[in-house]
């Protein structure tokens, strides 16, 4: 569907800082900000404290652009996994996934906390086309605005009624590239970041690539400060070039050398995402040559088991090669995890919830 030119702009594209340039007295924009983000309302009439004709001259030109709920399904371990359509009716998936994170309580007994992880989309189906992925069979349809962006997350706190100070992760690694959408990306990372909106520190979120080598450098340069993942997935270009085609374009030791210059995080490491196929990618072959590809770089790898769909070739990998994969990682000294499958039972891998609509629809 093709994207329809909005006659007023979303305020949710905008930082606060630019908010401040461009509201008038600038001290507004953070009770504007307020409003949005920590009380999560959708009309500038709800904002009590600005003045009527305030409310009035920001609703003649900016609009609040929420995001209407097609689909949502809980896991029986708590994932819940939205379809939300965008205005024009094309629809995206997010998914919130709980952790229980082991905490103390002063007299030291124990204390469960719930850890929040948001996986958000960036675009509507991708040009990468990637042979494993289900959001890569619709091929491209469209990018989001920061806004849209942005407001994935507005949304599921809104939803699940997380506190406005509660501190969640956000990683993009919904549907499409976001080395291939770059500045709304980079815009909705600072709209996230920003202390008086929902102040989600750039450590805790996370770009996902399927490896853009040149805008992986470009990232970088924009010192947003926030943590890299690289999907990875083969460690030979000839097995990467099948899988990923735009391998071609990039190929490894391109990315490679990317990683090394891409300013990380003291405390942090660059993610390199494995995703294994049964028999495709999971010899001990493999995980010896990943070392060795991965010496030098503050890195950590997770393994991820394929998430079979109807109509693919592929298999999700044994256990027993998985742990032994690991095994063989963690043993000469790299930081593997194996990563849980969540949200199993309610097409976890992301492109799943959405293919399933579409085929209803049809
Ligand atoms: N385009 C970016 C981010 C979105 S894809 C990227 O490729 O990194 C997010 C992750 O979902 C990728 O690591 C991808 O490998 C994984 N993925 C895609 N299809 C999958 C499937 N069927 N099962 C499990 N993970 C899958
Ligand atoms: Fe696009 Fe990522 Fe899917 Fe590849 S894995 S087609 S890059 S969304």
């Amino acid at each position: 569907m093709a994207r329809v030119k909005e006659e007023k702009p979303c305020i949710q594209d905008y930082t606060r800082e630019e908010l401040s340039g461009l509201i008038k007295p600038a001290f507004r924009a953070k009770q504007v900000y307020s409003w949005l983000y920590h009380k999560y309302v959708n009309s500038f009439q709800e904002m009590k404290n600005l003045p009527k004709a305030l409310q009035e001259e920001l609703a003649s030109q900016y609009r609040i652009e929420p995001l209407t709920l097609a689909k949502k399904e809980q896991s029986k371990d708590g994932s819940i996994k939205y379809l939300f359509e965008l205005h024009d009716g094309n629809t995206v998936e997010a998914v919130l996934l709980l952790m229980k994170k082991k905490q103390f309580n002063e007299d030291g007994s124990v204390k469960q906390q719930e850890k929040y992880t948001v996986c958000i989309s960036c675009q509507v189906g991708c040009k990468v086309g990637c042979a494993f992925c289900l959001t890569a069979k619709s091929g491209f349809i469209a990018n989001l605005t920061a806004g849209e962006i942005v407001e994935q997350i507005r949304y599921i706190k809104k939803d699940n009624d997380i506190d406005a100070n509660r501190r969640l992760n956000i990683v993009y690694m919904g549907m499409g590239e976001p080395l291939d959408n770059l500045v709304p990306v980079a815009q909705s990372s600072r709209v996230f970041a920003d202390p008086d909106g929902m102040a989600i520190a750039p450590h805790r979120q996370t770009i996902s690539t399927s490896g853009l080598s040149t805008k992986i450098t470009k990232l970088g340069k924009l010192g947003l400060g926030v943590n890299l993942a690289i999907s990875l997935h083969a460690v030979d270009d000839e097995l990467r070039e099948q899988l990923m085609p735009i391998n071609k374009a990039y190929n490894i030791q391109s990315i490679i050398d990317a990683v090394k210059d891409f300013p990380v995080n003291d405390r942090k490491r660059v993610m390199f995402e494995y995703l294994v196929i049964k028999d495709v990618n999971d010899s001990m072959d493999a995980a010896k040559k990943l070392l060795s590809l991965l010496n030098g770089i503050k890195s950590k790898v997770n393994l991820i088991y394929f998430n079979p769909y109807g109509g693919t070739e592929f298999k999700r990998p044994e256990e027993k090669d998985m742990k032994a994969f690991q095994e063989y990682l963690t043993h000469h000294g790299l930081h593997c995890t194996i990563r849980e499958s969540k949200g199993l039972d309610i097409s976890a891998a992301c492109g799943q919830l959405r293919d399933n609509e579409l085929e209803k629809e049809v």
